[in-house]
């Protein structure tokens, strides 16, 4: 079924069954009116009688039709504003038709039909119809020398009438701004959902965040050991993102440690809350409201917050869609993180925890790319244990894979994060050097083949027993060659080369 919203926030369906009890409060108010006139005040004349008996015929077809089309217009403002006219103009005549005792059952029908265009509509047509209706009536009233007291019950009616209009029009807003606020949290979690990328999450949820909660202050903050990590912080119309404090004696400690929502409205107030001392984050002014609830997952634990410069700036409804969010936040940035460690571990080679061959390849595609870019050399070294089978034949497998295990960790101390380590294939590894000229690499190789020496591996009987040799080969990106597969078939060349003098040795580049 396709339940269109319309501007005015309601489906269809929604229309019929609220304006229901209207068209059918209109419906017998009319009947009753008319037969009452004819049966109890029967009119002075036949046009009369007739008038009314055609009145109320076309009164009633008038309403069911109403009620039947109005759902199927495609212009309800415009049908809502013709109907203001009809129904103020036939009702404001009526009275003209009917016995003066009957002014009442006149006024509910007005009552209903302005209560009825309130909630099809918005005020316009509604004040319209009151307007027209008691011009009209109270042009009447002047030639017939009303008493005073129809004056007043007018008025009285009038007064109803417009506190009704207006109070449906408050409730129909309240119930539209909550409408909009879960459209946008709809649309926006069916993207947070298949959302991978944790900075794209975040972007998402800062949409989420600005779009349904009206703040000074916004941020979403991770824990990281002792400390608050900003992921997105943005604060009297400036982000400051990648933002660290100290958790200690804060009130997001507060939220994280107790996992409990925390809703300051008033902080002019003290904050009596055990361990908390206030301090500024983001611009240097004291925020008056505070919202922060937390945000835990099974990779995640955090808090979001939202703050104001205002006192009151939040009510308990804001809370509850703040809650919500980082509920769905926290599950969202478990799946990020999840997928982001199991891409992780796809890049890495099991025993080693070094790169695998694929994903080294590409990475020493993107350094080079960037060198180049930035005019820097980039250095290559291809690296081989020696004797590898005799020294599995010799101490065993296992030793074999804790030396290859041992070699890696002896590599990373030698070289940057921002190197790259991969395992070639077997007992093959190769090492990136970004910014690293060839004399430079020669150095790095030859750390790493003195530190690989002075290592310790423990055999079956848990006895020390000897570490193996490597070789190295090294080759200069863009130097030598621009072309990677030359670059990588300049390194391997010159590891053989090694190997063919003996071993043990470093080949650099010419
Ligand atoms: P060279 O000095 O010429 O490199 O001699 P090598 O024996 O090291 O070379 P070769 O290619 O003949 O042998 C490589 C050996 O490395 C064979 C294989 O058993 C061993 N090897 C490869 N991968 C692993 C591994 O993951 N663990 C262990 N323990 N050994 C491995
Ligand atoms: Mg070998
Ligand atoms: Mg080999």
């Amino acid at each position: 079924m396709n339940r269109r919203i319309n501007k005015f926030g309601n489906n269809p369906q929604d229309h019929l069954i609220s304006i229901l009890p209207s068209v059918i409060a209109g419906m017998i108010s009319l009947s009753i009116t008319i037969f009452a006139t004819i049966i109890l005040y029967p009119p002075e004349n036949d046009i009369q009688r007739y008038g009314l008996i055609a009145y109320g015929i076309a009164g009633t077809i008038y309403l069911a039709f109403y009620y039947r089309n109005y759902t199927l217009s495609p212009n309800k403002t415009t049908y809502a504003w013709i109907n203001a006219v009809i129904a103020g103009v036939s009702l404001g005549t009526l009275p003209y038709l009917v016995s003066r005792e009957l002014d009442y059952l006149v006024y509910s029908l007005i009552y209903t039909a302005a209560l009825a265009t309130s909630v099809i509509s918005n005020r316009g047509p509604a004040y319209f119809l009151l307007i027209l209706f008691s011009v009209i009536h109270s042009i009447h009233f002047l030639y017939t020398g009303m008493p005073l007291n129809s004056w007043v019950i007018h008025t009285g009616l009038l007064i109803a009438s417009f506190i009704t209009v207006e109070t449906i029009q408050q409730l129909k807003m309240i119930s539209q701004k909550q409408m909009n606020r879960l459209e946008i949290v709809n649309e926006i979690s069916k993207q947070i959902i298949s959302t991978l990328d944790t900075k794209q999450l975040l972007a998402l949820l800062d949409a989420e965040l600005q779009n349904v909660l009206v703040a000074d202050t916004y941020y979403i903050g991770l824990q990281k050991d002792d400390e608050l990590e900003l992921e997105l912080f943005y604060d009297d119309g400036e982000y400051f993102n990648g933002t660290n404090f100290k958790l200690e004696g804060s009130l997001t400690n507060w939220v994280i440690q107790n996992q409990k929502v925390l809703f300051l409205p008033d902080m002019r107030f003290p904050v009596q809350l055990e361990g908390v001392t206030l301090k500024l984050v983001g611009k240097s002014r004291a925020s008056l409201s505070w919202m922060g609830v937390p945000m835990k997952g099974l990779h995640v634990n955090g808090v979001i917050v939202i703050a104001s410069y205002h006192t009151n700036a939040f009510n308990r409804s804001d809370l509850e869609l703040l809650s919500n969010i980082a509920q769905r936040a926290a599950f969202a940035l478990d799946n990020t993180y999840r997928h982001a460690l199991v891409e992780e571990q796809a890049r890495l080679d099991s025993l080693t925890r070094v790169y695998n061959h694929g994903y080294f390849i590409q990475k020493l595609q993107e350094q080079a790319q960037t060198c180049q870019m930035e005019n820097q050399p980039l250095s290559l070294i291809m690296l081989d244990v020696d004797f590898f089978k005799q020294y599995n034949d010799t101490f065993g497998h296992t030793a074999g894979d804790e030396v290859l295990v041992s070699l890696c960790d002896t590599i990373r101390q030698h070289i940057k994060k921002t190197d790259a380590l991969g395992r070639w294939g077997g007992e093959e590894f190769a090492i990136s050097l970004p910014n690293t000229s060839g004399q430079q690499a020669v150095q790095i190789a030859g750390r790493i083949r003195e530190t690989l020496a002075t290592i310790k591996i423990n055999g079956n009987q848990n006895e020390a027993i000897p570490v193996p040799t490597i070789s190295l080969g090294i080759a200069v990106f863009p130097n030598e060659t621009r072309e990677i597969t030359t670059l990588i078939d300049l390194a391997d060349r010159r590891l053989y080369m090694a190997k063919a003098r003996g071993r043990d040795q470093i080949e650099p580049a010419p």
